[in-house]
């Protein structure tokens, strides 16, 4: 006999607990199921980056309000999650980075984000580290880091406490449709009957589309992370290259995380893994060449995740359209931790009232179906006649229980 619950959400991932922590707050009681551990994937495989800086301007607004909620996080979830507030610099090393840089900034700035342009001086008085290489760096102070495993696990345990239940090692199968509707969710231990699926699938995202007969243009990529030793306290800024070649930061305890990218990642795997041996000693040379103060740490541990890149480097978010009662929360294309509490309330906002106090309307998954055209139908937007259409408005249904 299959269960009834309010909402099934595919992955225990960040956006996954986020979601159910939101959704439990609010009176559901969702259910998550995830196929291997709470974070098993790429929110446990992180750099733990949480920054506005180097998005896409139509991220903006969601990066600037999920910075502003990073702030009373470890209230929220009554925890200490190593959140870090001192920064973003990222690094540039010709005068063709400089100026792209620059331009950069001053579209970033015109939509409200504090950020500058800092020459090579400046740079040393925030950061006395950086090697000779660097002529100069853009620096966003309200950017920062966090514990990436801390926030995910914070997340889960108070969805759990509020009511949310976790199916853990149990995998989504298939989604249920009558009449293009979502009735019901598979997995290889039961089915569920539900009217809503919210797939968080991280880059699993696009298989748990195509069990609804959607399809999303992501592609899953390699991307090789590091950690070292610990060392004594260097530097509290989050570190990113121009042309995004590496990325990391000193860690609470002294170590030091570096991710990267050398370009060899998708061409090295030997049955869907990467051979190590290559990409951790390229990222490890590249860092040491902007900070060589770090040359004689050892290195205690390399792994890989994947990002479910989307082609156009935006996420999906919200309703489809075409099968009532599937929603999205997929795509985060390598930067979807720093949006985590926001995703979690927008989604949650949407599936209580019809509607986002910030709008989504730019991820949409029209922009895909419709030919390409990028047009969004209005999701989130009250006035939205396209989806209070397929919107479940699940406060009026607890009210009416
Ligand atoms: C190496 C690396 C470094 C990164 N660095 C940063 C950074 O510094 N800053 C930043 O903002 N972002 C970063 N990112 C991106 C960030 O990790 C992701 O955007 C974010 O974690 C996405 O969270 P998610 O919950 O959507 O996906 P995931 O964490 O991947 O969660 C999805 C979950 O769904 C589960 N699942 C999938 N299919 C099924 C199924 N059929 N049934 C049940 N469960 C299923 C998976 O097991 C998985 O646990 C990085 C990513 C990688 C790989």
């Amino acid at each position: 006999m299959p269960e009834k619950v309010d909402v099934v959400i595919v992955g225990g991932g960040v956006m996954g607990c986020a979601i159910a922590c939101n959704l439990a707050k609010e009176g559901l009681k969702p259910a998550v199921v995830e196929k291997s551990d709470i974070g098993g994937e790429a929110s446990g495989a992180n750099g733990g980056g949480v920054r506005q800086s180097a998005r896409n301007l139509k991220e903006m607004p969601l990066a600037m309000e999920s910075i502003r909620m990073y702030g009373d996080l470890h209230e929220e979830l009554g925890m200490d999650v190593e959140y870090v507030r001192k920064g973003n610099l990222r690094l540039c090393t010709s005068e063709e980075e400089l100026e792209t840089m620059r331009l950069s900034v001053e579209n970033q700035k015109a939509i409200g984000l504090d950020l500058e342009m800092l020459n090579r001086k400046q740079v040393l008085e925030i950061n006395p580290h950086i090697g000779e290489k660097v002529l100069g760096a853009s620096f966003c102070p309200t950017d920062g880091h966090v514990n990436p495993f801390l926030v995910t696990y914070g997340f889960f345990k108070k969805a759990k406490r509020l009511g949310a239940r976790f199916f853990i090692h149990e995998v989504v199968k298939d989604i249920r449709l009558r009449k293009s509707r979502v009735t019901g969710v598979e997995t290889d231990k039961r089915t569920f009957e539900t009217d809503l699926v919210v797939n968080a699938a991280g880059v699993a995202g696009r298989k748990v589309a195509n069990m609804v007969g959607l399809d999303l243009p992501m592609r899953p990529v390699f991307s090789e992370a590091l950690i070292t030793e610990p060392y004594a306290p260097l530097f509290k800024q989050m570190i990113g290259h121009a042309k995004g070649l590496f990325y990391g930061r000193q860690t609470v305890h002294g170590s030091f995380f570096w991710g990267g990218f050398v370009g060899t990642e998708q061409f090295i795997h030997r049955e869907g893994k990467p051979l190590f041996h290559y990409i951790g000693p390229a990222i490890s040379q590249m860092v040491i060449d902007y900070f060589p103060v770090l040359k004689n740490l050892n290195l205690i541990r390399m792994w890989s995740g994947l990002i479910a890149q989307m082609s156009d480097g935006l996420p999906v978010l919200g309703f489809s359209e075409e099968v009532p009662g599937f929603v999205f929360a997929t795509g985060f294309s390598g930067h979807g931790f720093g949006l985590a509490p926001v995703i979690g309330r927008l989604i949650s906002e949407l599936i209580m009232d019809c509607q986002t106090s910030i709008s989504i309307t730019d991820f949409c998954y029209g922009r895909f179906s419709k030919g390409g055209d990028k047009e969004c139908s209005c999701q989130g937007n009250a006035a939205c006649t396209t989806v209070t259409a397929v919107c479940p408005n699940k406060r009026e249904w607890l009210k009416s229980i």
